[in-house]
């Protein structure tokens, strides 16, 4: 569950975020929608601790983690390296040899979960990049996350693979898991998304 009230952010003396509400239950899958500049990335920054707010109050039952559009994964490692990074809680500065065994095994099940089982020990660089938004989703998975917050994370990839991307998002939510999605195509938030949730520019 995640609920946010009257969430409030500036920069500068610029309000971007003039208590911004928002509710999303277990299982339910929101897009965020809104045009450029309208706060969308701040408030999910904010939900994650990347932003520091000015007033308001979150509330993230569990984890919370955050999927990006430009993925932040390291090319020249594999896979499993990168999802076992998430449940370490730090980059991958050892290999996912050195993880411990429990940790590996839970990063393959999160692997298999994105339907990527078979690309474990391949490096994420020679990935296709809807492949990789899926590591990253693994990632969030193993930091066993019950809440999943995706900032444009189809963006950057083609129509085939950005609808592979809905799907597992969908897919989490019906599994119980909280999702929230910044997209800037309404058909897409139309199509798989539980609600809509427009953002507008202060
Ligand atoms: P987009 O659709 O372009 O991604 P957005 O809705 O995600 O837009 P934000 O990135 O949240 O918008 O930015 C909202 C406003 O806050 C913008 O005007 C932006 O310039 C400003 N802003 C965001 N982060 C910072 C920062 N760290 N310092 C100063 N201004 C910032
Ligand atoms: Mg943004």
């Amino acid at each position: 569950m995640l609920a946010v009230r009257g969430l409030r952010k500036s920069f500068g003396g610029r309000t971007v975020l003039d208590g911004f509400d928002l509710r999303v239950e277990p299982g339910e899958f929101v897009a965020l929608l809104g045009p450029n500049g309208s706060g969308k990335s701040t408030a999910l920054r904010c939900v994650v601790g990347l932003e520091t707010p000015d007033g308001g109050e979150i509330d993230v039952s569990g984890n919370a983690a955050m999927v990006f559009q430009k993925i932040h994964l390291v090319g020249r490692r594999t896979a499993l390296d990168n999802v076992c990074s998430g449940a370490l809680g730090r980059l991958p500065l050892r290999r996912s040899l050195f993880c411990p065994h429990d940790v590996r095994d839970e990063a393959m099940r999160c692997l298999d979960r994105v339907g990527l089982a078979d690309r474990a020990l391949d490096r994420c660089a020679r990935l296709s990049g809807g492949q990789q938004q899926r590591v990253a989703i693994a990632r969030a998975l193993c930091q066993r996350a019950s809440v999943i917050l995706a900032d444009e994370p189809v963006s950057a990839l083609d129509p085939q693979a950005a609808v592979q991307v809905m799907e597992l998002l969908v897919d989490l939510a019906g599994e119980g898991m909280t999702v929230v999605a910044v997209l800037h195509q309404p058909e897409l938030a139309r199509n798989y998304a539980h609600r809509i949730v427009e953002m507008v520019a202060q």
